[in-house]
């Protein structure tokens, strides 16, 4: 391609898409379009550019031009040798202006339609070019017109029309005589009238005033207002009343309580305080602006980067009765207007917007005149190039922040990185926001990770118990989708395919069937899942290693939005992390050691035997004082096929004393000697003169009986095929030895006994039993109403709506208003619909109502600085500490960790029970292992930094002191500080 080397000075800039087109003049007096070579693909291509910069180009003629467009040129090469020169002279030299009325513009080919608009038509002569300058005899004014700025020409027959596609902010009126550039937009003609001639419209792409009064081609907000803007002070806090905030919670939104900070947030805002909120996915961040909203006098905007997102909010919010609309390119110029129109009638509460549409003049403008109340970012990290989904025109919200001074600004993410939510305050110029960090933990989520070893068979086991749920499988290629998917339609199951092989409109039917309960299950790579929040997927699983524990966590996050018990299954194997690590090797070298420690931190994590949800929570800079949460396969024998819980202990003894009875003895006999039974047998053969006589006390002897059955299919122990006497193996021998340690299965362990273990037993939602018919009944009216609405399902009810109905059998519009999801909106939609279903079915089967009882009290906020409280494993660990037992001794005692002896015995001292405080820290010290100076180096690090989280300090140094010892040297200190 021959190119040519140029000098331009910039004289345009307009929008286009997301991106702008940009006017230039050649040193040589050509006018010239820049467009880059991928402008096709890159929508955001022009930005780049300023007006009154020079660059040096290597530029080509376009090779498609139609007259009178003919000024485009490819850049291939370019840099920028100036800026911030005054193109007023340069125009005036090179590209003379016309100077007079419309009659003098485009060769006197400018006709009027009927409503003013300014054109050429073809039938009346083609234009040379489609460019020029323009000095007007008359001032041209500011019409508010629809959904596009215009500017009037004052004629006889009334105001003729330009369309404003500039950058700059709109100037009430451009006086008579300014230097105006004047462009024509493409051939077109009224899709209403298909026999009418082609015209272009005349544009007005900017201005050029003397360069002191006005030099800002941003497209943003001015250093002195032009147009009158909302006050730049802020307005008093509203004074609202705590019930009135949760009457609307029940009322519009149907929910008895708010989650977890979504009440702290709400009044933050109410108080007029911009506010940061760091949630995790489905923790409900919608409502924090959703409620205050209805309460503001003004609109509430709503950037939000996905418009299949902003389609379904607002949806939702029709369905609860909200008047909520979006704007964004998808629309018509009809729907618009008539969009507008609401707008500047005060008709809408909301508004939701994509960022790129927010920042066009017209719409600027718009809100001007309705004012806005609140700005609410969603996805906010969006805005830092820190964050792992930088957009760059999100960077034009802080100008558009400055704008709207006056409303209150939330800025919403799901990304908990310190330095990204520094840089979102920073961005949006909004530094003393009041940050707001809920918990990442996600208890209704129960995690499970397996070796793939054989794919297929594992997931046909998971999915087997899980016929009629919803869920998504992901995986790294597009051909294991493929395969995945067909395989799992083979065996009958309802599945669909997604990845990005598929053609748009495919893609999209696809999600679009997911959303609606069409299809149950959707195989897909990860460009699955965003932008869609539906509450009723039971289920993820990854079929391949993920890349990190961030982008995991998100996958895994959009499962059991509505609360409700969501099951989430890695299959991981080590050809996965191999091939990851080659991708990482081929991938930019100043990416690697990133990207590997992202990879390590998840190998770890699937390698993991223990509880799974501290090195998660850690990862997001959280602190868990539960050592288990028995909710993941490592606290609970569910979802994992491997033993979990250190039983080593109870191996010796039982091992001793299988030994020390000659190995000729049952399991029986062996459970009677530890139990200490003074059995005819035991007596006889005077094993209650053995030392491991009554040492085993504290299972039962059915506890035992399944640890013996364990140990038996771990190959520990054997069993005579002729007098069912047990021996010990070789490895059974290192158990006894020490040499080795073994698990057993906790939670069978349970349910054999009493005794062992603790766990919070898993947190999802706490439901009734629920009739499954009735269940099934209404989820099929559910799709009916969904059907006839064009609705997704689960925006007329969650499943979890349902289940409660199934359960409460709601037989009146109070007792339906008492269910979870419910408030007046839905009640007047489809409470009769309901409840004449659930009455008939209760009459038909003979079912009692029972009424749903009151939520009880909210649950406790969770924040890294609340202190904690002492369970009951923290007051044994604490008092036996004192009673003079050693940090080793307590681990052997209790069979578990040294970091959960010592997690256990930190929520001690922060209890407030009677001399807690008094554990001497140089004693504690003392069980230190490590070299007086590391010790020395990881306080000083606590001085330093805190002691709130512990990762800081393990990075500072490098990773060379293990959390363990971190844990221990943080309580040193805390008690150093009293
Ligand atoms: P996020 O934007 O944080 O990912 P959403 O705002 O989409 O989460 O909320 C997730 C789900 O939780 C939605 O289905 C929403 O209706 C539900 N939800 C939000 N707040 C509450 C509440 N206080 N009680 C019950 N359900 C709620
Ligand atoms: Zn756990």
């Amino acid at each position: 391609m021959p190119t040519e080397s140029l000098r331009v000075l910039i004289v345009a800039k307009t929008h286009r898409a997301v991106g702008a087109c940009i006017g230039a003049l050649a040193t040589d007096g050509r006018s010239l379009r820049l467009e880059a070579p991928n402008a096709a693909h890159d929508e955001h291509s022009g930005l780049e550019y300023h007006v009154g910069d020079v660059w040096e180009i290597e530029a080509a003629p376009h090779p498609h031009l139609t007259p009178p467009h003919v000024e485009t040129v490819v850049v291939y090469a370019r840099h920028k040798v100036n800026s911030g020169v005054d193109p007023i002279p340069v125009i005036e030299r090179f590209r003379l202006p016309l100077v007079g009325g419309v009659d003098v513009l485009y060769e006197g080919l400018v006709q009027a339609g009927e409503t003013g608009g300014l054109y050429v038509a073809e039938r009346s002569g083609v234009p040379a070019r489609s460019t020029l300058f323009w000095r007007p005899d008359r001032p041209l004014r500011l019409l508010e017109s629809g959904v596009r700025l215009h500017y009037g020409y004052p004629s006889a027959g009334g105001e003729q029309r330009l369309t404003y596609v500039g950058f700059q902010e709109p100037l009430p009126e451009l006086p008579a005589g300014t230097l105006l550039r004047v462009s024509l937009a493409h051939w077109w003609r009224p899709p209403e009238y298909p026999q009418e001639e082609q015209r272009c419209h005349l544009q007005l792409s900017g201005w050029f005033l003397p360069p002191a009064a006005e030099d800002d081609d941003s497209g943003l907000p001015p250093r002195a207002a032009p147009v009158p803007a909302t006050p730049a002070s802020r307005p008093a806090a509203l004074a609202v009343d705590p019930g009135q905030v949760r009457d609307r919670l029940k009322d519009v939104f149907g929910y008895e309580r708010f989650r977890p900070l979504q009440e702290e947030i709400v009044c933050s805002l109410l108080e007029g305080k911009d506010t940061l909120a760091v949630m995790p996915t489905g923790a409900g961040k919608s409502l924090c602006y959703q409620l205050p909203a209805l309460l503001w006098p003004q609109l509430t905007v709503v950037v939000a980067p996905l418009i299949s997102l902003m389609q379904d909010q607002v949806d939702a919010l029709h369905a609860l009765g909200v008047a909520a609309a979006y704007l964004n390119s998808s629309q018509t110029y009809a729907e618009q207007r008539a969009l507008f129109e609401q707008v500047h009638a005060g008709q809408i509460k909301l508004l939701y917007v994509a960022p790129e549409t927010l920042t066009r003049p017209e719409v600027l403008h718009l809100l001007d005149q309705a004012g806005v109340s609140c700005l609410a970012i969603d996805e906010a990290h969006c805005i830092s190039s820190w964050g792992h989904d930088f957009r760059p025109e999100y960077r034009q919200l802080e100008p558009v922040r400055r704008r709207f001074a006056g409303a209150v600004c939330l800025a919403m993410t799901a990304t908990a990185a310190p330095r990204v939510r520094d840089d979102i305050k920073q961005s949006l110029g909004i530094p003393s926001a009041g940050e707001f960090l809920a918990s990442f933990d996600r208890p209704n989520l129960f995690l499970a990770a397996q070796p793939r070893t054989d794919g297929m068979r594992q997931l046909l086991a998971f999915l087997a118990a899980r016929r009629e749920q919803s869920g998504i499988i992901y995986c790294t290629a597009r051909r294991q989708v493929d395969e995945l998917a067909a395989g799992l339609k083979a065996r009958g199951y309802s599945v669909l395919p997604y990845h990005a092989g598929l053609d748009d409109g495919l893609r999209r039917r696809n999600q679009r069937a997911f959303v609606r309960d069409e299809v149950q299950i959707v195989v897909a790579t990860v460009a699955f899942g965003m932008g869609i929040d539906k509450s009723n997927v039971r289920f993820v699983v990854h079929y391949n290693m993920p890349s990190g524990i961030e982008s995991y966590y998100q996958e895994i996050g959009r499962s059991g939005r509505d609360g409700l018990r969501a099951d989430c299954l890695l299959l991981y194997s080590m050809q996965d992390v191999q091939m990851q690590g080659r991708m990482i090797d081929e991938g930019a070298e100043e990416e690697r050691p990133g990207r590997n420690a992202r990879l390590q931190a998840m190998l770890r994590y699937a390698q993991a035997r223990t509880c799974r949800r501290p090195p998660l929570l850690r990862y997001f800079g959280e602190e868990t004082a539960e050592p288990a949460c028995g909710f993941c396969d490592n606290c609970s024998s569910e979802g994992s096929e491997q033993p979990q819980t250190d039983v080593s202990v109870a191996a010796q003894k039982f091992f001793s004393c299988v030994v020390r009875t000659g190995e000729a003895f049952g399991a029986g006999h062996i459970i009677d000697v530890l139990r200490g039974s003074r059995s005819k047998k035991v007596l006889e053969r005077r094993h209650d003169q053995l030392p491991t006589y009554a040492i085993g006390q504290e299972y039962s002897a059915a506890q035992w009986r399944t640890l013996v059955q364990q140990w038996i299919q771990q190959q520990l122990l054997e069993q005579d095929m002729q007098h069912g006497g047990l021996r010990l193996t070789e490895q059974g021998r290192a158990v006894l030895r020490g040499k080795q340690p073994t698990f057993a299965d906790l939670e069978n362990l349970q349910a054999a006994g009493e005794k062992v273990g603790a766990g919070r037993g898993g947190q999802a939602a706490q439901l009734p039993a629920h009739d499954a018919g009735l269940f099934e009944h209404l989820r099929s009216l559910r799709r009916q109403l969904a059907d006839a609405s064009g609705m997704p399902p689960y925006i007329i009810f969650s499943d979890r709506a349902l289940t409660e109905m199934a359960a409460y059998l709601p037989q009146s519009p109070q007792e339906f208003l008492r269910i979870n999801g419910v408030g007046r909106a839905k009640l007047d939609s489809y409470g009769d619909a309901f409840i004449g279903a659930i009455v008939a079915y209760s009459a038909a089967h003979g079912l009692q109502p029972q009424p749903r009882p009151a939520d009880d009290a909210q649950p406790p906020l969770i924040s890294s600085s609340a202190p904690h409280s002492a369970g009951p494993r923290a007051l044994e660990v604490g008092e036996l500490y004192r009673a003079g037992h050693s940090l080793a001794e307590l681990q052997e005692m209790l069979g578990i960790k040294r970091s959960t002896v010592i997690t256990h015995l930190r929520s001690y001292v922060a209890s407030d029970i009677e001399g807690s405080a008094d554990i001497d820290p140089t004693q504690l010290a003392a069980a230190c292992t490590l070299p007086p100076a590391v010790q020395a180096a990881v306080l000083a690090q606590f001085d330093a930094i805190g002691s709130e989280r512990l990762a800081p300090v393990y990075d500072n140094l490098q990773g060379a002191v293990e959390y363990d010892d971190l844990h221990l040297l943080r309580l040193v200190w805390q008690l150093q500080q009293g």
